[in-house]
């Protein structure tokens, strides 16, 4: 059981002083001592008392018996070897005191000791056999001794001689059997728990490990640790586990090795260790501090627990996915509902379901059969997948009906409502591309239901419910289309698509106008003017730009859009040049980040200003600061390539986003706009006033011009010019006019230079 004593770091613990126990080596020395003893002895006496060699018989008899005793050792009976050393010895002092005076002879007092060393080293029993046997041969001579039929010279208390000898006879044989079993029985104990352990480790079925708590050394691993973990014993022992990195996390050492301090044992914590091939294995380690002939050790069982693992991920697999597309199933959409649910609530945002349904499967499930209709559920499957972001749910019901969840959408419904359109949409048009099933190309549609959910706490079926019953509302609107649970959601998508489809309209037929705003110095004189589009319609009346540009953001409409306004404005630049009182003015353009972002931006801007001849110096690009949030350098670039060509930049409402005063100074601007939110209440709301004075300050640190938007009152006029404004936008001195009537305007007397209207 107990595994070869050489290569066994454990067997050297157990040699360790803690627990000393007689060894031959003991019995070895104790004989050369004898021997060297007896044999100098009988010398001296030989020597220096020639008269007396009978006395030389004692030693001359130990030194016999110690040598017999070594030779019985050297052949390997060692229990033969210690009798026959205590044995003749005792004989040997019985026949010398016999000699020189019987229980009074000064070598008599060394039999305790002999009954002693028979005990410890043969038995307990030997060591009474002896005190007994010597207590009744101390009575014998004695009662010789009284008769006289020794040699030993009379004298003294013989009786009370002979019962001090026996009374400590007695007492040794006592204290050696008393020690010897107290000895046993810790050895017993110690053995007991080594060979509880050992069993338990030999024929574990999992590898295990010892480490010395304190160092961390690996003292022991079974055969298995090997097989399991691919390090032998010999390159594991005396290293710790963290030499031969055997745990992949360092981090789940030391909660482990923390539990096992704290409580002595950690049951199945589950880690993961490397394989001395640089596998990764799932391992469930089983510990306890053990204490080792009094060294406390780690005795740990490390279960390979990598299969079981594999067949839970199986399992997990099985019951939340969907076998075919590999796609969350109903299961599992209801559990991410469920949390979807409590993170809007909490987040105060919205979240979507597009329930789905193909509008064909079964005609081609039945005519193709149901292999090449698994094709297709797959690719459908594929597609969804890549129509969404990563942090949203794709999941398949079963059959050809599919959810998608969408999370993190707005707070506000409308604006909720108009992103999951958005991605109906992109879902559509994705769906709607034929599909190849070798050898078949077949085509496909899905009618598509929406609800939004994540406003109150809600069973997760209501919300599929919904969806799916808005499906069954898209099937009846003639399929392959998307429709909104709630009807007023639904109006209003409605409306959407009809404005979108109007607009595309008017761009075609080139019914948007621009609309022209003064720019005013603070000496009154105007310097420019901003160009805001309308669009004229023939129901809605002018719809203002708020209205359509976030519409032809989403759809990018706004790219033509863009285009046309540039156009337009430069046109009209170039028209201005030839007429003396309005050749001085500068054009401002809006451009939205959707258009900016566009890689053509700058190519198409600068083919713009050469078909129309506009002096490229009196253009101004009115940027805002949600361009700046990403890709600031890209936008730097655009930005001084156009600059370069003297095209002017204004930043549109100032102090509404999240300009970085840091990359503020990087931006090649003419122009700071003030926002008109922080004018309107200037007079009012202090903070408002702080924010416009600390823009105003800003813009002449930078070397920029300061334009405040929205200027309504010459009130307000006033403090801005206090504070240091530049230039004016507003009411105050004109609204937004069409081309005719600000060309009027520029007929009359004074111009250039106009008065705020009172
Ligand atoms: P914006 O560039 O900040 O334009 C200023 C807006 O303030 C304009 O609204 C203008 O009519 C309005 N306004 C001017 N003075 C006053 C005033 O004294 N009081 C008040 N209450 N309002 C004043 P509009 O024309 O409705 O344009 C709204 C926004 O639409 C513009 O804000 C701009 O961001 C965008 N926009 C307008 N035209 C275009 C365009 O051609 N392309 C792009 N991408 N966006 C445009
Ligand atoms: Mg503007
Ligand atoms: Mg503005």
């Amino acid at each position: 059981m107990t595994p070869p004593a050489q290569d066994s770091a454990l067997n050297e613990l157990a040699h360790s002083p803690a627990s000393w126990q007689p060894t031959l080596t003991f019995l070895r020395y104790a004989i050369v001592t004898i021997l060297t003893g007896a044999t100098l002895y009988g010398a001296i006496i030989l020597i220096f008392l020639p008269d007396q060699p009978t006395r030389a018989i004692g030693p001359g008899l130990i030194a016999m018996v110690a040598l017999l005793s070594a030779y019985l050792l050297r052949q390997g009976r060692s229990h033969e070897a210690i009798l026959l050393l205590a044995g003749g010895i005792w004989l040997a002092m019985m026949v010398a005191s016999v000699v020189f005076g019987g229980v009074r002879s000064t070598i008599y007092y060394a039999y305790p000791l002999v009954i002693f060393v028979l005990g410890w080293m043969v038995s307990s029993r030997a060591a009474i056999v002896a005190a007994v046997l010597t207590s009744v041969l101390t009575i014998v001579l004695v009662i010789a001794d009284a008769a006289d039929w020794l040699f030993a010279e009379p004298g003294g208390p013989l009786a009370l001689y002979a019962f001090v000898q026996i009374v400590v006879y007695i007492l040794t044989a006592a204290m050696v059997t008393y020690l010897v079993r107290a000895y046993r029985r810790q050895l017993e104990e110690l053995r007991q728990t080594e060979l509880k352990f050992r069993t338990a480790f030999a024929s574990s079925p999992v590898a295990a490990s010892i480490a010395t708590l304190a160092e961390g050394r690996l003292i022991d691993v079974n055969d298995n640790f090997e097989r399991d973990f691919g390090w032998s014993k010999r390159e594991l022992l005396s290293r710790t586990a963290m030499d031969v990195g055997l745990w992949l996390e360092a981090r789940h050492r030391t909660e482990w090795a923390e539990t096992l301090i704290r409580h002595g044992r950690a049951l199945n914590y589950e880690t993961v260790w490397r394989h001395r091939n640089g596998n990764l294995r799932n391992v469930s380690l089983s510990s306890e501090i053990i204490q080792l002939n009094g060294v406390s050790c780690i005795l740990a069982y490390a279960t390979d627990v990598t299969e079981r693992k594999a067949a839970e991920q199986q399992i997990h697999r099985l019951a939340f996915y969907d076998p075919l597309t590999g796609l969350p199933n109903r299961r599992l959409l209801m559990d991410r509902l469920g949390h979807a649910m409590v993170a809007c609530i909490r987040h105060r945002h919205l979240s979507a379901l597009l329930f789905l349904d193909l509008d064909n499967f079964k005609a081609l499930n039945d005519t193709h059969g149901h292999d090449k209709g698994d094709l297709l559920l797959q690719q459908v499957g594929a597609r969804l997948v890549s129509c969404v972001r990563e942090d949203d749910t794709v999941s398949r019901l079963g059959g050809d009906e599919f959810v998608v969840m969408l999370e993190g959408l707005s707070g506000n419904t409308e604006d909720a409502a108009a992103q999951a359109e958005t991605v109906a949409r992109k879902i559509m048009a994705a769906l709607n591309q034929s599909y190849d099933i070798q050898p078949l190309r077949v085509h496909s549609s899905p009618s598509v239901g929406i609800t939004l959910f994540g406003a109150e706490h809600e069973n997760p079926e209501e919300p599929i419910k919904r969806a799916d019953l808005a499906m069954y509302q898209a099937k009846g609107a003639g399929r392959n289309t998307s429709r909104f649970f709630d009807p007023r959601m639904q109006a209003m998508m409605h409306e959407r698509s009809e404005l979108e489809r109007d607009l595309r309209l008017a761009l075609q037929r080139r019914e948007l106008v621009l609309y022209y705003q003064l720019q005013v110095q603070r000496s009154g004189r105007v310097t420019g003017v901003e160009a805001l589009l309308r669009w004229p319609h023939a129901q809605r009346g002018l719809v203002p730009p708020g209205t359509f540009i976030p519409l032809a953001e989403e759809t990018g409409l706004i790219v033509p859009l863009g285009v046309e306004v540039l156009e337009q404005a430069c046109r009209q630049l170039a028209l201005w040049s030839q007429r003396p009182e309005m050749a001085h003015l500068t054009v401002s353009v809006n451009v939205s980040p959707r258009q900016f972002q566009r890689e053509e931006f700058v190519a198409e801007v600068l083919a713009v200003l050469q078909r129309t001849g506009a002096s490229a110096q009196r253009l101004k690009l009115e940027i805002t600061e949600s361009l700046l949030i990403d890709h600031v350098d890209d936008v730097i670039t655009k930005m001084e390539v156009l600059k370069a060509q003297g095209v002017g930049f204004a930043l549109d409402d100032f102090g509404t986003g999240y300009s970085s005063l840091s990359y503020l100074k990087r931006l090649p601007l003419d122009q700071l706009k003030i926002d008109q939110g922080f004018v309107r209440d200037l007079l009012i709301d202090p903070d408002d006033a702080a924010i416009a004075r600390m823009v105003i300050v800003l813009g002449q640190s930078l070397g920029l011009e300061v334009l405040a938007e929205g200027v309504e009152t010459l009130e307000q006029q006033q403090v801005l010019q206090f504070q240091g404004c530049q230039a004016y936008q507003g009411y105050l001195y004109s609204r937004p006019l069409p081309l005719a009537q600000f060309e009027e305007l520029a007929q009359q007397p004074g111009w250039p230079f106009v008065q705020p209207a009172a």
